[in-house]
């Protein structure tokens, strides 16, 4: 009896021994881990870039949309100089080769491999693709966010956030420096009247007081495309709709003709 209370003790110590050499392995393994995990990051950081790619997408399609058809109206040559130029986008060459097969699928256009949705593919061109963006020049689309009005494009549904006076007029000035460098009103009539109709369309909004929307000398003629699908479609039911009218007023008429007949007859029973 004796000696099994005499063997308790040993039996803690070793137990606490096993246990805190377990936990110095499980340390040690999470080390490693986290070791890994640094290098990985590392390794990852070698191609980070500090710029967002959804964002200079939507910049980019502000540009494309509410900027450009103006631009080849006027049949203006915007300079590389000008950071509205596909040349300053850093992602534009790779968004060039994005493939939308379908609903589901993306295709890389370098490599041909297919993702299910867009930001795999995105994921696949920072990865697998990064040495094919325009590091050397740095330029950055989303930089302009502020004065395209992306997150107006972004939270068109969503209700207005409270304006900023200060980060109003620090994106109007941007704005209008992007009026003067793309469009330097000393080069020509075409010049003048689009560095006028950028004010216009992107500065004027940056603002807390007025009720200014941007954009407000409208877009692509795609609104137009939509317009027309629309109304074909609207051709299309009208006959259906006139049709089903048609139908339902003459299966009323026969109803109404029916209870009438029903109740002449129930007339007829009743003196009997
Ligand atoms: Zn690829």
């Amino acid at each position: 009896m004796g000696g099994a209370v005499g063997a308790i003790p040993i039996l803690v110590a070793a137990l606490v021994l096993s246990l805190c050499l377990h936990g110095c392995r499980s340390v040690q393994e999470l080390s490693g881990v986290a070791g890994t995990r640094t290098h990985l990051q590392d390794d990852t950081k070698k191609h980070e870039v500090h710029c967002s790619r959804e964002r200079s997408r939507i910049a980019w399609k502000i540009i494309e949309e509410y900027l450009m058809p103006f631009v080849e109206q006027e049949q203006y040559e915007i300079s590389s100089k000008c950071r509205l130029h596909s040349d300053n986008d850093m992602f534009r060459e790779q968004e060039q080769h994005k493939i939308h097969v379908e609903t589901n699928e993306w295709r890389c256009g370098f490599c041909k491999k297919s993702f299910r949705a867009e930001k795999f593919l995105d994921q696949h061109f920072d990865n697998r693709h990064y040495n094919l963006l325009n590091y050397s020049q740095g330029q950055c689309l989303a930089d302009l966010c502020g004065a395209l009005h992306c997150d107006r494009m972004v939270e068109s549904k969503k209700s207005k956030t409270k304006c900023n006076p200060a980060a109003a007029a620090r994106n109007h000035h941007l704005c209008e420096s992007l009026a003067d460098n793309c469009f330097p009103t000393n080069q020509g009539h075409s010049a003048s009247r689009l560095h006028e109709f950028f004010l216009r369309q992107f500065c004027d909004a940056h603002t807390c007081t007025g009720g200014k929307k941007p954009f407000s000398r409208g877009g692509k003629k795609q609104s137009s495309v939509l317009y027309l699908a629309v109304c074909i479609l609207i051709v299309m039911l009208l006959p259906l709709f006139y049709l089903m009218v048609y139908l339902h007023q003459r299966e009323m008429k026969k109803h109404i003709q029916d209870l009438k007949r029903i109740r002449k007859t129930g007339q007829k029973t009743k003196p009997s």
